[in-house]
């Protein structure tokens, strides 16, 4: 076995490779990009080498100085974990270059599987079905309508070279067909570099099931049964499941031996996954093969006891595989829900910042030994950032059968608690708790067909959430020489009763409150509405912002947690995140607006646009400057009437969260 390994990516996977590489006593080198200096991954590494600029182009895609990196440390061998160079066929050459192993199959069979078009060609030969389409060469775009048209639509345009749920088009339409073969071509080329196309037929309601295989270096190969995969936004998964639901032996062992005969027509070694198209009916076709360690990976080791990163290791020092197929069965079910720093009531779109406060449910990490499991490259403190990928962690359950682990998903995810960037959490609860996703009524269309139920309209915010609100701001304010809670140390020291009026806004806008204080508890008041606030007992957490309420509202208990970043007061309350901002009558009334850092950067990002010039008059509200974020753009506004004394940025400049875009001067509103 390998005494060392170099670990060429970052984030959950780098962390997942080095947890087990550790377990089998295996020392681990860690690769890392100028914003990762002090990030997980390195950590949980026993060395690691600088490799460059932020940016994956400048670091994580560079081949010839990961290879460096694994020679300077005397690692025998590269685990590229997924994405980045994972089915990159040059950098596995390089790898057999420079005499350090690829820990992955020969790049060969990345050749093979990297076109998908390549892909479907040799796998009409072994026989494996395919979706009824076009995948040769020519890219004419008159023969390709003439190809679509007799395919019947809807059908659908693949970039060849595609992947990531990106270079794909649904053309309902003959008359459409033209448009979106240019608008297809174009963004394979950006995206991808190569404008080959494929057309196949748009399969109405399907399920993406996919096997995993794995192949030794004699060409014995195995599955490791089926992912579904069918709960997708944008064509790409957001959480998978095993077994299957509904599946049958029969079909699983038809799946699982056309998986087989794919891996083995391309000479396969190690872990891949064959992705299949399948319809309700039950009938499949296969659509692709990754060639490379799947995001999903970790239900198949809870319901097989198998731990592939280890039979990755195995395989790759020349190993034969671990267990026969007769070895090899299922137990229980497992979920995966991916954690993403994204929005989802705006389309998912990625989101990014500091994780200021980070709470999990009880789990353990990159292991089977419990019923859940959380595998993570994020901790508390740490930032998403534009450069990579969003995902903040993978939340894995385990259950006897599909309704027990749908439970303890639910219950796991009423137990994250996040703020910082939004995240999906709260989405992933819903679709959890959703009936199709409950009664398994699962297709690739299921979160756009129940948008009504996975968006529910806005909510009033619960009394008891204001009250939790309420309660930390008090607290904070309080002053804590004295015994006595009520106590105040600025400008609303009660005797007998003080009414306060207090002003919170949510997304839906603003809420009116009265905070009156009498001698031994609190009256809140909404409107018409009063609740009587008393027995508040706060709990303080050493290590971060949280405080913990118990308190009374109106004789029913209530219990919370509050953590509070500046004017945000995040509360998680029955299992659910609220977020309120506090509007300070005195911060507004007394200082210049300039101070609540309004001419600083939002979020990481480039200045796409200066639209000032130095020493320039604006007046409030003129549009300053323009960054762009994560495929966003932000506008930067002037606070008041001033003058612009510096530009401290020029064009193109990438930008650290917080800082000072430019200099400027109020001259009075
Ligand atoms: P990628 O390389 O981006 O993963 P895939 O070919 O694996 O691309 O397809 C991604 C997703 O697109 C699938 O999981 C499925 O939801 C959808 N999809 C792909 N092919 C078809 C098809 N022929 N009909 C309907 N949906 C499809
Ligand atoms: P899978 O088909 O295995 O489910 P996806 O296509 O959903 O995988 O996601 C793989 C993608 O994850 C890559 O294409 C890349 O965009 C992203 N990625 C690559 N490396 C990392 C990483 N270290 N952490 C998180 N995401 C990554
Ligand atoms: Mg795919």
């Amino acid at each position: 076995m390998f005494k060392k390994i170099l670990i060429a990516n970052r984030g959950e996977i780098a962390c997942r490779v080095a947890a087990t590489a550790h377990r089998m006593g295996i020392r681990t080198v860690a690769v890392y990009s100028d914003a990762d200096t002090d990030a997980a991954h390195v950590a949980a590494c026993d060395e690691a080498v600088y490799i460059g600029a932020a940016e994956a182009k400048q670091s994580y895609l560079q081949i010839a100085r990961i290879i460096e990196a694994a020679q300077a440390t005397g690692a025998e061998a590269i685990h590229p974990g997924y994405g980045f160079l994972s089915e990159n066929e040059e950098f596995a050459a390089a790898c057999e270059q420079a005499g350090l192993i690829f820990i992955g199959p020969p790049a060969t069979a990345i050749h093979a599987m990297g076109s998908k078009s390549a892909a479907k060609a040799l796998m009409e030969k072994a026989q494996v079905p395919l979706v009824p389409g076009y995948h040769g060469e020519n890219q004419d775009p008159d023969f390709l309508h003439k190809q679509a048209d007799s395919i019947t639509y809807p059908v659908l345009l693949k970039a060849s070279a595609g992947g990531g749920g990106k270079g794909m088009r649904i053309v309902q339409t003959s008359a459409e067909f033209k448009e979106a073969l240019a608008s297809c071509k174009r963004e394979a080329i950006n995206s991808f570099g190569d404008d080959k196309v494929l057309v196949e037929k748009y399969l109405q309601r399907p399920r993406h099931i996919e096997i995993q295989i794995f192949a030794d270096k004699t060409g014995e190969c195995v599955y490791l049964f089926e992912r579904d995969c069918s709960v997708q936004r944008r064509h790409q998964k957001v959480c998978e499941e095993a077994p299957a639901p509904g599946m049958t032996e029969e079909r699983r062992r038809a799946m699982g031996e056309a998986a087989v005969a794919a891996a083995q027509a391309v000479g396969y070694v190690g872990a891949g996954t064959v992705e299949f198209i399948a319809n309700q009916d039950g009938s499949f076709y296969f659509m692709e093969m990754n060639t490379r360690l799947q995001v999903e990976h970790p239900v198949t080791e809870m319901i097989t006891d198998v731990d592939l990163v280890e039979w990755q290791l195995k395989i790759a020092a020349g190993h034969p595989l671990p267990k026969k197929q007769s070895e090899l069965i299922i137990k229980g079910h497992a979920i995966e829900a991916r954690i993403y720093a994204e929005n989802p009531e705006k389309g998912f779109l990625p989101s990014i910042g500091t994780l200021h406060y980070l709470h999990t449910p009880q789990a353990a990490s990159f292991t089977r030994d419990q019923a859940v499991r959380i595998d993570a490259g994020i901790r508390a403190g740490d930032a998403i950032s534009p450069y990579y990928d969003p995902m903040i962690a993978k939340l894995i359950v385990w259950g006897e059968d599909r309704a027990a682990a749908l439970k303890k998903m639910s219950q796991a995810l009423s137990e994250y608690e996040i703020v910082g960037p939004a995240t999906n959490i709260a989405f992933l609860s819903r679709l959890m708790q959703s009936k199709p996703f409950a009664t398994a009524d699962l297709d690739t269309g299921l979160i756009e067909r129940h948008q009504d139920t996975l968006f529910p309209p806005h909510q009033p915010v619960p009394f008891a959430v204001l009250a939790l609100a309420c309660a930390r701001l008090h607290h904070d304010e309080r002053d804590h020489s004295s015994d006595d809670p009520w106590a105040q140390h600025h400008g609303w020291r009660m005797n007998l009763q003080t009414t306060r009026p207090l002003q919170f806004s949510d997304e839906a806008g603003m809420i009116e409150l009265a905070w009156i204080y009498a001698s031994d508890h609190g009256i809140l008041s909404s409107g018409d509405k009063r609740i009587k606030i008393s027995d508040v007992h706060a709990k303080t957490h050493e290590h971060d912002d949280a405080v913990e309420f118990d308190l009374v509202a109106d004789n029913i208990k209530v219990h919370g947690k509050v953590v509070r970043v500046a004017e945000n007061f995040h509360v998680f309350h029955a299992g659910q995140h609220w977020q309120l901002t506090w509007h300070d009558p005195i911060a507004h009334a007394g200082e210049a607006e300039l101070e609540g850092g309004r001419l600083t950067a939002p979020m990481p990002g480039k200045i796409i646009a200066l639209l000032v010039k130095k020493d320039e008059l604006v007046q409030q509200g003129a549009p300053l400057l323009i960054m762009e974020a994560m495929k966003m753009e932000h506008t930067i506004h002037a606070p008041s009437n001033g003058k612009v004394e510096d530009l401290l940025y020029a064009v193109g400049d990438q930008v650290p969260e917080g800082a000072q875009l430019l200099a400027f001067t109020a001259t009075g509103v």
